[in-house]
């Protein structure tokens, strides 16, 4: 698209209008484009949701020839062309799922300057027949969608990412443009090295996502909180489930789906057609709950995930992060809630040793581990630590995290720890918190007896403690560093690094209290438009033309409108086409499209025939 009917240039502002929809730029984008349009290379570090895809679709658009956008999954490829050619704008997917003849059918149009972008696999790109005939004429951008893809260390690791080193030598004068959601500041300067983008400009936009409530369960049993969870706050709403072993997330699931909820799993053990199959229906249905290992998720652009729940604790706070980052991409009110319990974490502890990594990387893991850990114990905001951890600042609590909502109440716990520090050390620090617990409390007596554990000075000695507070007292030392997880033999506990300040330097502690419950009390549904009475028949009506349109093209219902447009629709009661171009999304080709209709239900509502 190079120049509209009077032969000027159009500008990026009438661009995001006319063709996406949206009445301004967001955070730095403006300055992104204009880099970009300008022939300069960037390097963009944006939260999950926080509008990297105009980034390089705009420039495309703007620059002549075609821009390439490479990309490292076929879904992610798909639905953002699907989402572009809804938009009228000119864009085709290569990949070998394509016949010969498709192929080449795209090559021609691309060469016939029909194509605005083109998206596809790095090894696509650098194939010698893809560079051949790219050579002959000039591209407008490249873009490296998932540009973490490079790093070595990081969880999202493909190879092929590494041979993008190559082509500022092959396309010299093509501006290049790496995108990524990951935060840690070793990672952005590898991606800087490995692509070769050291010259690069540096867009870092805050990584806060303030739509989303974090929140973390320690301690009951977790199957009846998430489903309170689900039915209480998400009643019908899209979210992911993530468990830590693939036969977990098939049993989570059947039993939510025993409990009356569309649950499906998915895991790297599931055959292609049954993982492509759940993952169509997670897109393309509403109210889909995702069951799932950390396998899925990665570009999955679905804006109204509204609940990302966590049974099992994640390695890391990137991947905590990142995993949690995929709800509420629209920026509406989304949950991020985890349960977890210390043997969770002596499993991961496990899982590190017991890996092929060698060991600098494994000393690594272990400290993200503990990290990851010690945001579970927090007893300040959330949203500070983890914002902190990813080198931001949030000079004050956020107001949107359960330490924040639900301020815990802390104890002076010296004595308890002096008690605790002294069992594990005294029984020879290789027994686990259950053992401990008894021992602590004097109830276990075969094995003590056995094991002579009964005559120590510690046997007993906290039995005026109750045996769930122990289990507390331990888990939060383990966090706090007084204690650590032994994953050799039987996964014990033994004194950590911060023990001697305790037993010899005679610090105090202070721990958090245990809430009584932590099924939060809500007024209505936290997340998605909450509509009553006229208002709501509307929007149903509204979401099933939505649906219909979805399905008559194969799309998801989120590619025909987001549910920020729809409840602007509700709110706004748009009449005229002018009206209906000023909703939030709603560019001119969408209008072409679904004008006439959604303007109809709106009006037929109007006169009242909703009935
Ligand atoms: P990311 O790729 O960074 O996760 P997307 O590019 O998918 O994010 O954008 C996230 C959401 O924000 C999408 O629903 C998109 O339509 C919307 N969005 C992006 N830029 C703007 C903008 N300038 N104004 C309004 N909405 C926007
Ligand atoms: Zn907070």
């Amino acid at each position: 698209m190079a120049a509209d009917e009077a032969g000027a240039a159009p500008s990026a502002q009438s661009v995001l209008s006319s063709v996406f929809g949206f009445d301004s730029f967001r955070g730095r984008q403006r300055d992104i484009v204009d880099c970009v349009v300008q022939g300069g290379d960037a390097l963009v570090l944006m939260p999950t949701g926080g509008g990297k895809s105009i980034c390089y679709q705009l420039p495309a658009l703007l620059r002549p020839g075609l821009a390439i956008v490479v990309s490292p999954l076929i879904a992610l490829m798909d639905d953002q062309v699907a989402s572009l050619r809804q938009l009228g704008v000119r864009a085709a997917v290569l990949n070998s799922s394509l016949t010969p003849q498709a192929q080449r059918d795209i090559e021609t149009r691309a060469r016939q300057g029909e194509l605005d972008l083109l998206y596809m696999a790095p090894e696509r790109l650098l194939q010698d027949r893809t560079l051949a005939w790219l050579a002959d004429y000039s591209l407008a951008l490249i873009a490296i969608d998932e540009a973490h893809c490079v790093s070595q260390w990081g969880h999202d690791f493909r190879p092929e990412y590494m041979q993008l080193a190559r082509l500022p030598g092959l396309f010299e004068q093509v501006p290049r443009i790496a995108l990524t959601a990951t935060a840690d500041l070793p990672t952005r300067e590898e991606i800087a090295d490995r692509l070769q983008l050291r010259q690069a400009q540096w867009f870092v936009h805050s990584f806060d996502r303030p739509n989303i409530c974090y929140r973390v369960a320690e301690q009951g049993a977790a199957k009846p909180q998430l489903l309170a969870l689900i039915e209480r706050e998400h009643a019908g709403q899209s979210g992911i489930v993530y468990c830590l072993s693939r036969k977990k997330t098939e049993a989570i699931a059947a039993w939510l789906a025993d409990s009356g909820h569309q649950a499906l799993a998915y895991h790297a053990g599931l055959s292609h057609d049954e993982r492509q199959a759940n993952q169509t229906r997670f897109l393309r249905e509403e109210g889909v709950i995702m069951v799932a290992t950390v396998a899925f998720g990665m570009g999955i652009d679905k804006p109204d995930v509204r609940f990302v729940a966590h049974l099992d604790i994640p390695g890391t706070l990137e991947g905590y992060y990142q995993e949690t980052g995929r709800a509420g991409r629209d920026g509406e009110p989304a949950t991020a809630w985890m349960h977890y319990g210390l043997g969770d974490v002596v499993q991961r502890r496990r899982m590190i040793d017991d890996g092929q990594a060698p060991d600098a990387r494994k000393r690594i893991e272990r400290r993200k581990l503990d990290a990851m850990l010690a945001y579970c114990e927090l007893a300040s905001c959330r949203r500070q630590t983890l914002l902190e951890y990813f080198g931001e600042t949030l000079p004050e609590p956020c107001g949107n995290c359960d330490v924040c909502l639900d301020p815990p109440e802390t104890w002076d716990a010296t004595r308890a720890t002096q008690m605790a520090l002294s069992a594990v050390y005294r029984t020879g620090q290789r027994f686990g918190s259950q053992y401990l617990v008894q021992h602590l409390t004097g109830s276990e007596t075969e094995r003590a007896v056995q094991w002579g554990h009964d005559r120590l000075s510690t046997y007993g000695v906290g039995e005026s403690i109750d045996a769930k507070t122990w289990r507390s007292v331990l888990r939060q030392l383990t966090a706090l560093g007084y204690l650590e997880a032994d994953s050799e033999g039987y996964g014990g506990l033994r004194l950590g690094p911060r023990a001697r300040e305790v037993l010899k330097d005679g610090q105090g502690v202070q721990l958090r209290k245990d809430r009584r419950s932590q099924a939060r009390k809500r007024s209505g549904s936290s997340a998605g438009p909450a509509f009553a009475g006229a208002d709501e028949a509307l929007w149903n009506r509204l979401k099933t033309l939505r649906t219909t349109l979805a399905g008559e093209q194969n799309v998801p219902p989120y590619v025909v409108f987001s549910d920020k447009t729809l409840s602007e629709l509700v709110n706004e009661q748009p009449r005229t086409d002018e009206a209906f171009l000023a909703i939030h999304g709603v560019g001119r080709k969408k209008l072409e499209a679904y004008g006439e209709q959604f303007l109809a239900v709106i009006r037929a509502h109007m006169q009242g025939d909703d009935a």
